[in-house]
């Protein structure tokens, strides 16, 4: 048996690193025409002519600084775990830039293969690149691939097998560049010294040491102090001297020197015939008139407003037809339900608990899909990656961050995302006062489990523009998340900002079959969190509303009153006569609900808020869908749905919860409004505030639980209050 190979693939974000990881595994992770998505590593496996080929994929990172957890964790693997060998994924578009990263893999001595994709691109766009030169010229294969369509992916396995069972580490030298007149023999005298004290040899080659120590990389620094201070102290002194010297006669400091370097060294490789630009080349790309207007300063804000209005639109009146099919059906369901069992705690929970209350959240997987399909396509086709760059401009003026964008957009900026993946996206950001800012005002967003609860109340009481609803939550949640970001940054996370350069990658034409399964992937999330979490919360809450049973007595009255009329009804013969009896029945079934749900916990728990909450109008149903909705945000309608069918009285039957809501006196289109802005801010879900803890602290987690309730609270009772004067 030969033994696994195991192998790395890095590259830059959005190098098509995930398209090539799924090729090769099977796998099905999500591929994202933006950067930023992978964060955590992955591992795969596939088997090639006998041989296990054991494969990580690293997060997308530009360089190997310590700055950002990405890099910092592509670069621990490297040094750590030892692969065999590392498949560095180049976007042959833009190998200027996607070279930077390699340069620095192989200055790091780890050996190396290029897997440069997206040839089909360069070639579409009247590139020429020579694959064997560029390989002669770094001295590590290059396989030339379309990761998409699954070109080059024999060669490439090939490629590596072979490459891996040639090399031994010892064999493969790192790559040494000139720095320049004034850092070369600088570098010199500290490789020098590095050897002689065998410092941190074992783990880098000591000119990586010395570029690091250069480039006042904290990491190595700590680790150098670590294991000989003194020696680390030397190399410092060395290091301050010639940063000084710098400054003074270039006016710059060592590490823009070595960048500088870096891409000087790149720029000659490729000029040297590596790349080939037919006349093609020089006219304007698509990609490039297309953004001339999508991405202008007046124009491009104007048409990204009116994509995403147009999108909850078609996501409202396509989605119209196959939400009262689903709610036909539930309604079924439960009267067959009814039909079978007598009234009895069973009966309650299969009917109030599950079908109207898990029933509710389900009933949006059609509508729910629809947006989806709808991100997708913005998504693949290259739209997603320019709103960031709008919003890049925009976010800076409230002591953002243009890499906040993402772990924003993700968090539902643009309806439907969720807060988890956007919250550990913020990995990517490297000041830690940039990064807390973000931390704290994603959560604001209009994620996918809110999104079904703003459709049903926007269903409920705008029914004539429900997407102009959507529409205004939306810009409301942007406006507090940087109003809320610009306080903290002027008062408890001052700090400076820092630079950021934006890549556009070029528009693409989505696949059908891309659109489908990511489509598929987001809905399946959403129907298999209804059918786990959400449907355990439900019972657990519909348990909250049917227990404590009240005392004997206190129901008796009711009690005898139903059985008197049922007694009555089996004698009475007349038509008109037994409808009046079934409405008393009726009646006092729905007074013998309401008696038990005022004595259960949730009930004196919602009526126990009463006090506080009813300056917002809300009432204790809406107090404990708010309580549950913090487990998860899809909670808040599966436990109103619990509640109305509960306490169903004559108006009840056979409508939606939509429409139960509107019926309902106690709730107003003010009441309606208040309570959407509510959720929309109110504390983070339970996943989400563990997931700020584990980014930052448990205080912070804490903060935003708190802060964020208070500051909905407050925004809630202004609506209110400040719409019944108007009123009045
Ligand atoms: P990652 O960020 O490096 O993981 O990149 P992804 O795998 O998410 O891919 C980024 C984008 O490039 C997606 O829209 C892919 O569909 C697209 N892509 C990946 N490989 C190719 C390729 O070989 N050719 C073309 N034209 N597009 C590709
Ligand atoms: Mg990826």
């Amino acid at each position: 048996m030969s033994p696994t190979i195991y192998l790395g693939l890095a590259g830059n974000p959005n190098s098509g690193k995930t398209t090539l990881y799924n090729a090769l595994t099977g796998s099905r992770q999500q591929v994202g025409n933006y950067p930023g998505i992978t964060v955590d590593k992955r591992e795969g496996f596939t088997n090639v002519s006998g041989r296990l080929l054991h494969i990580v994929d690293l997060p997308g990172t530009y360089s190997l600084t310590a700055y950002s957890q990405e890099e910092l964790v592509a670069r621990n693997f490297l040094v750590e775990e030892s692969p065999a060998l590392v498949i560095n994924v180049l976007n042959a578009t833009n190998l200027e830039r996607n070279l930077y990263l390699t340069v620095q893999f192989l200055e790091l001595g780890i050996p190396l293969v290029l897997a440069l994709n997206m040839m089909d691109e360069a070639e579409k766009s009247g590139m020429r690149l020579d694959t064997e030169l560029l390989a002669r010229m770094l001295g590590t294969p290059v396989v030339g691939m379309a990761a998409r369509i699954g070109r080059g992916k024999e060669e490439l396995l090939h490629t590596v097998i072979s490459t891996a069972e040639q090399t031994d580490q010892s064999s493969w030298r790192p790559l040494e560049i000139s720095y320049g007149p004034d850092l070369d023999p600088v570098i010199q005298q500290m490789c020098g010294i590095i050897r002689q004290n065998s410092f941190l040899t074992q783990r880098y080659p000591p000119r990586w040491t010395a570029l690091k120590f250069l480039e006042e990389d904290v990491e190595v620094t700590r680790r150098g102090y670590e294991a000989d201070p003194e020696t680390a102290s030397r190399l410092e002194k060395i290091c301050r001297e010639i940063a000084e010297h710098c400054e003074r006669t270039l006016n710059t400091h060592p590490e823009a020197i070595i960048a500088d370097y870096r891409y000087g060294f790149i720029n000659s490789l490729l000029k040297q015939g590596v790349v080939e630009r037919s006349r093609a080349m020089n006219r304007v790309s698509f990609s490039d008139k297309m953004d001339r207007v999508l991405t202008h300063k007046f124009l491009g804000p104007l048409v990204m407003l009116a994509i995403l209005y147009a999108m909850f639109q078609i996501t409202f009146e396509v989605g119209e037809i196959p939400l009262q099919g689903l709610v036909q059906l539930f309604d079924w369901l439960s009267e067959g339900i009814k039909a079978i069992l007598p009234p009895s705690t069973l009966r309650s929970l299969l009917v109030s608990g599950i079908i109207d209350g898990v029933g509710g959240v389900l009933s949006f997987v059609p509508l729910i899909m629809i947006m989806f399909f709808c991100l997708s396509f913005l998504e693949d086709f290259g739209y997603m990656a320019r709103i960031a760059y709008m919003l890049d401009r925009l976010l800076r003026g409230f002591g953002l961050h243009g890499c906040s964008v993402m772990p924003f957009i993700m968090s539902g900026g643009i309806p439907g995302g969720c807060a988890v993946p956007g919250l550990m996206a913020t990995r990517s950001l490297r000041s830690p006062k940039e990064k807390m800012a973000t931390l704290l005002t994603a959560p604001f967003f209009t994620c996918g489990a809110k999104v079904p609860v703003f459709l049903l109340l926007a269903g409920a009481f705008f029914p004539e523009s429900p997407a102009q609803i959507l529409f205004w939550l939306t810009l409301v949640a942007w406006t507090a998340a940087l109003l809320v970001a610009r306080l903290l940054r002027s008062t408890i996370i001052r700090g400076e900002s820092t630079p950021f350069v934006m890549e556009l990658p070029p528009y693409r034409l989505p696949t059908w079959k891309g659109l489908f399964i990511h489509t598929w992937e987001k809905a399946w999330q959403y129907i298999r969190k209804a059918g786990t979490l959400i449907l355990a919360v439900s019972i657990l809450i519909w348990a909250a509303m049917s227990f404590p049973a009240p005392p004997e007595g206190s129901t008796h009255a009711v009690k005898q009153r139903i059985q008197s009329i049922q007694a009555e009804l089996e004698e009475a013969e007349a038509k008109q006569r037994r409808t009046s009896l079934q409405k008393e029945l009726q009646q006092a079934r729905g007074q013998q609900d309401k008696l038990r749900l005022s004595y259960s916990l949730a009930g004196r728990l919602g009526h126990g808020l009463e006090p506080v909450s009813q300056w917002a109008g809300f009432d204790w149903k809406t107090n404990i869908s708010l309580v549950g909705g913090i487990a998860a945000k899809e909670v808040i309608i599966s436990t109103l749905g619990t509640a109305y069918s509960m306490a169903e009285t004559d108006s009840g039957q056979g409508a939606s919860l939509s429409q139960k809501l509107a019926r309902d006196p106690s709730w107003s289109r003010l009441k309606g409004v208040g309570f959407m802005v509510f959720v929309l801010i109110y504390s983070p879900c339970f996943v989400s505030v563990i997931t700020i803890i584990r980014e930052s602290s448990w205080k912070w987690g804490v903060f935003s639980v708190a802060f964020n309730t208070l500051l909905a609270f407050a925004l809630a009772v202004l609506i209110y209050q400040s719409g019944q004067m108007l009123v009045s």
